[in-house]
């Protein structure tokens, strides 16, 4: 903010930390949105979500600011937002876009040449199309489109047996896939995070005032938040009503919240706010 002497920023994650776990609400976590926005400091989602995603969030927040998308896949800068084009970024759809992983069609290839040995083992997002994403997901048509809007990685539904899936997910490895295990879904991907995605925009920043510092938070509920968690100057963990918090190496100027979801969120940002990390 002006007058201020140091750039403050807030990445944070979107599912179980800005978002409701339950219900995906934001209310809790609106006015503090406001007071950041009012004291011009950026709020940047860093999700698993796509672009398509965000974007929706980012229209009914009105929120201007760069983005993480995909789990550090990549960095979407709004076209102008700093006075020069950031170096590796390429201009597409009124954005810069920093890209840190290998796009969908990797995958996807990767998926079809698996078929020959774990045909009918398994499904994915892409071969279901919005339809059979809705069915398996529940999700509403509009937002099972969005979810298929992938860019840099790819769901797969693993049908067949425990012991076939460890061998699928080695090959997938041994092809230079990075296989993270969610709740339902295998999410197969690059070798990125959201703390490497965090540390680059982070760098485009402070090349925007290089005489002041940047102060960011990091705000997560899970473990595909630790590595941004560990980068950020404070880390903020907000509670999960369904899992514990992430473990963290660092020990200083972490805030962990009482309260759960957005209401954590916004408890853990006046913590920061107010310079009280509590080490
Ligand atoms: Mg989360």
């Amino acid at each position: 903010m002006p007058g201020d002497d140091r750039q403050r920023l807030v990445f944070t994650d979107l599912d179980g930390t800005l978002l409701d776990h339950h219900s995906y609400s934001y209310a809790d976590a609106m006015p503090r949105l406001r007071a950041l926005d009012r004291m011009a400091i950026p709020v940047i989602p860093a999700t698993s979500k796509t672009r398509a995603e965000v974007e929706q969030l980012r229209r009914e927040l009105g929120n201007r600011h760069p983005f993480i998308v995909e789990n550090g896949a990549a960095v979407f800068i709004p076209e102008d937002y700093f006075a020069s084009r950031p170096d590796g970024t390429r201009v597409s759809g009124g954005y810069w876009i920093r890209e840190l992983a290998p796009p969908r069609a990797r995958w996807l290839e990767l998926l079809s040449a698996l078929e020959g040995d774990y045909g009918g083992e398994f499904q994915h997002f892409f071969r279901l199309g919005t339809p059979g994403i809705m069915q398996l997901t529940g999700l509403p048509e509009a937002r099972a489109r969005q979810a298929n809007e992938r860019e840099y990685s790819e769901p797969v539904h693993w049908l067949g047996r425990e012991s076939r899936k460890q061998r699928f997910v080695a090959a997938l490895e041994a092809a230079g896939a990075t296989v993270l295990r969610g709740g339902r879904f295998l999410s197969v991907s690059g070798d990125s995070d959201k703390g490497r995605a965090l540390q680059w925009l982070r760098a485009c920043y402070r090349e925007r005032e290089p005489g002041l510092p940047v102060d960011d938070l990091a705000a997560g509920d899970g473990d595909n938040d630790r590595a941004m968690l560990e980068a950020a100057g404070t880390a903020l963990l907000v509670r999960s009503p369904v899992h514990d918090f992430p473990q963290l190496r660092r020990g200083s100027r972490v805030i962990r919240s009482r309260a759960t979801g957005p209401a954590g969120w916004a408890e853990g940002v006046a913590t920061w706010l107010r310079g009280d990390t509590g080490n």
